[in-house]
C-alpha cells in the first residue's frame, strides 16, 4: 500500500476541512518564529496513531514546524473564532489567542484529527494576551492529557513539547514553550455560541453540518439534525463526565469554551486528580466559590449543555416555541442519563458484572456513594481505596488489610466492605475474572499532583529524567509496576494549599 504519508518529504498529510468554511468563523494566522527550538517530548505512537513518521517528526525542519518558524506543506493555520460563559458570565469574543490550527490529518482509523500548536504567539484574538506558554504548563497538559488518554478517558492528545528559548513574562520570567495538540477537532459549546450570538444562522448550520460529518455522521439524516445532534453531544459529555468521576479528575475550569462538541476533554490548566477524596475539593486558584468543584461537575456539564441548546435552537425545524419545547425536554433528561452513565462506570469499580438486573440499580448506586461518603469521612485516598478492592473481595487476599488502613476509622469501612461483599455473592461474575475486571478499571497510578510538580521542578532545571519517568509510569495506568510504587502513593501530608493556574 502506499501511504500518502510517506511518499514524499511532506511531514503532515494536511487535508483542512475547517478553512472550507465561511471565512468569518476564523482568522488566517501564522505562528510566531521562536528563537532557539529544542524538542523536549516527542509522542511516537501518537504520531504512528496519526500517520506520521515519528523519526520524520524528530528531525530539525520538522521541529521548527512544530515550533511554529516554518510553515508545513499542506499547512493553512488558522485561530478559531469562539465565545463562551466564563464563570458563568458571557463572553462574546474568545477565540484562539494563543493557538494556531495548523491543518487536519485523516489518522489511521481514518478518523480527521486537529493539528494545532499552543503557545505559538498572538493571533487576532489574543486580547492583551501575549499568545505565549510557559514550559511548566506545556509539559503539565503533556503528562496529565497523555495519562487520561492511557486511562480510557476521551481527550485532547499532546504530540510534542517544543522549547522556544524565550522567556515568558507572567509574575516572574519563565522559560517559553510550545505544545502540539491533537484534538478530534476544537470546536466547543463556545464556537455555537459565537455565532447564535450575533444570529448568524448561516454559520450555525455551516457549524453544525461540519461537527456531524465529523463527530456524528449518524444523526445528518434524523428528522431533526440539530436536535440528534444535541442528544449526541450531551451523550457524549454525560459519558465522558462520569469517567472523570471515575477516576477522581476534576477539570477546574469547566467554562463553555473548554467543553468539545467531540467529548474530548480539553484544557488543561488548573486541572488535578484528588489524593483523598472530597466531593467539595477544588484545586483551582481562581475558583474562590467552588462552581467547579469535583462534585459539581455534572451540574456544570448540564448548565453547559443548556447552552449549547439554547444556540442550537435556531435550526430546529417547525415554530419557535415547539422548538424550544423539544429541546427543553432533551436538556431534562440529563441528570438522568448521567445518573446511569456514572453508575455504569461505579460499578465497574465495584466489580460488579456489566449486565445489571434492574432491581440491583437503586442499591448499587447507593452502595457506590455510601463507599465515597465513607472515605470522605474518614480521608481515604481516593485511587488507592478502588485499587485496593480488588484484594478484599471475596476470596479476600493478604493485601486486603492495607485499604483499611487508609480509613481513620476502619470500622466504618468494614460495615461498608459487609454489604458490598453480600452484593458480590449475587453477581455472577468468577472471583478470578472480578479481578482481572477491577484491576483492569481502577487504576493503580494517577498524576499526582506532588508527583507532577517534583518532575516539572527537575525539568525546569534542564532535566528530563523524572518527566520520562513518570509519563512511562502513566502510560500503563493498571499495571502493578513494583519498582514505581512510591509514585502510586498520594503525599505524607497532603498539602490543603495545592493550587492550579489557568494558563498553558
Ligand atoms: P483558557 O483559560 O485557556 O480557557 O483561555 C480563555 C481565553 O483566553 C481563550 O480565548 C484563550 O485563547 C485566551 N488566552 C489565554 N491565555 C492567553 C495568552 N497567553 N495569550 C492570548 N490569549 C490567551
Ligand atoms: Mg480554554
Amino acid at each position: 500500500m502506499v501511504d500518502a504519508a510517506t511518499t514524499s518529504d511532506e511531514i503532515f498529510a494536511f487535508d483542512n476541512s475547517y478553512v472550507r468554511l465561511p471565512e468569518r468563523m476564523f482568522a488566517r494566522v501564522s505562528p510566531a518564529p521562536a528563537r532557539e527550538p529544542r524538542l523536549l517530548l516527542l509522542n511516537r505512537r501518537l504520531a504512528e496513531e496519526l500517520r506520521i513518521d515519528p523519526d520524520r517528526l524528530g528531525r530539525p525542519d520538522a521541529v521548527e514546524v512544530l515550533a511554529g518558524n516554518r510553515i508545513a506543506e499542506g499547512s493553512d493555520p488558522i485561530a478559531m473564532a469562539y465565545a463562551g460563559h466564563q464563570f458563568g458570565n458571557w463572553v462574546p469574543q474568545l477565540g484562539d489567542g494563543r493557538a494556531v490550527l495548523l491543518g487536519e490529518v485523516i489518522d489511521r482509523n481514518g478518523q480527521r484529527r486537529d493539528v494545532q500548536l499552543k503557545g505559538s504567539g498572538r493571533t487576532p484574538f489574543s486580547r492583551m494576551g501575549d499568545g505565549k506558554a510557559p514550559l511548566g504548563p506545556v509539559l503539565r497538559e503533556f503528562i496529565v492529557s497523555e495519562a487520561m488518554a492511557a486511562l480510557g478517558v476521551p481527550t485532547t492528545r499532546s504530540l510534542a513539547a517544543v522549547a522556544t528559548g524565550e522567556r515568558v513574562y507572567r509574575e516572574d520570567a519563565l522559560s517559553g514553550a510550545v505544545l502540539t495538540r491533537v484534538a478530534a477537532s476544537h470546536v466547543r459549546v463556545g464556537t455555537f455560541q459565537y455565532f447564535y450570538a450575533r444570529d448568524d444562522v448561516e454559520a450555525l448550520k455551516a457549524l453544525a453540518d461540519h461537527v456531524t460529518a465529523r463527530h456524528y455522521p449518524e444523526v445528518a439524516d434524523a428528522e431533526a439534525p440539530a436536535l440528534s445532534l444535541f442528544e449526541a453531544v450531551k451523550a457524549r459529555q454525560a459519558d465522558l463526565v462520569a469517567r472523570w468521576m471515575g477516576v477522581g479528575f476534576i477539570h477546574g475550569v469547566m467554562n463553555t469554551d473548554n467543553m468539545t462538541i467531540s467529548g474530548e476533554t480539553i484544557d488543561y490548566g488548573p486541572c488535578a486528580f484528588m489524593d483523598a477524596h472530597r466531593e467539595g475539593q477544588v484545586f483551582s486558584s481562581i475558583d474562590v466559590g467552588g462552581r467547579y468543584a469535583y462534585g459539581n461537575q455534572p451540574r456544570i456539564a448540564h448548565w453547559n449543555l443548556v447552552q449549547l441548546a439554547q444556540a442550537l435552537l435556531p435550526l430546529l425545524p417547525g415554530s419557535k416555541e415547539a422548538a424550544v419545547e423539544r429541546m427543553q425536554a432533551s436538556v431534562d433528561a440529563f441528570p438522568e442519563l448521567f445518573q446511569t452513565a456514572w453508575l455504569g462506570v461505579m460499578r465497574r469499580k465495584l466489580g460488579l458484572s456489566p449486565v445489571a438486573e434492574a432491581r440491583a440499580v437503586e442499591e448499587d448506586a447507593g452502595l457506590a456513594a455510601d463507599l465515597l461518603s465513607t472515605m470522605e469521612a474518614n480521608g481515604a485516598d481516593f485511587t488507592l481505596t478502588f485499587r485496593g478492592l480488588a484484594a478484599l473481595a471475596p476470596p479476600e487476599t493478604a493485601d486486603g488489610q492495607a485499604v483499611r488502613d487508609f480509613f481513620a476509622d476502619p470500622g466504618a469501612f468494614d460495615a461498608w466492605v459487609g454489604r458490598w461483599t453480600a452484593r458480590l455473592a449475587a453477581d455472577p461474575m468468577s472471583p478470578a475474572e472480578r479481578r482481572v475486571a477491577m484491576n483492569q478499571t481502577n487504576p493503580l497510578f494517577i498524576p499526582r499532583n506532588h508527583r507532577v510538580e517534583e518532575a516539572l521542578a527537575a525539568a525546569e532545571e534542564g532535566d528530563l529524567g523524572p518527566l520520562e519517568t513518570l509519563r512511562a509510569v502513566l502510560a500503563r495506568p493498571f499495571e502493578d509496576q513494583a519498582e514505581h510504587v512510591h509514585l502510586a502513593q498520594p503525599p505524607l501530608s497532603e498539602d490543603a494549599a495545592y493550587r492550579t493556574f489557568c494558563g498553558t
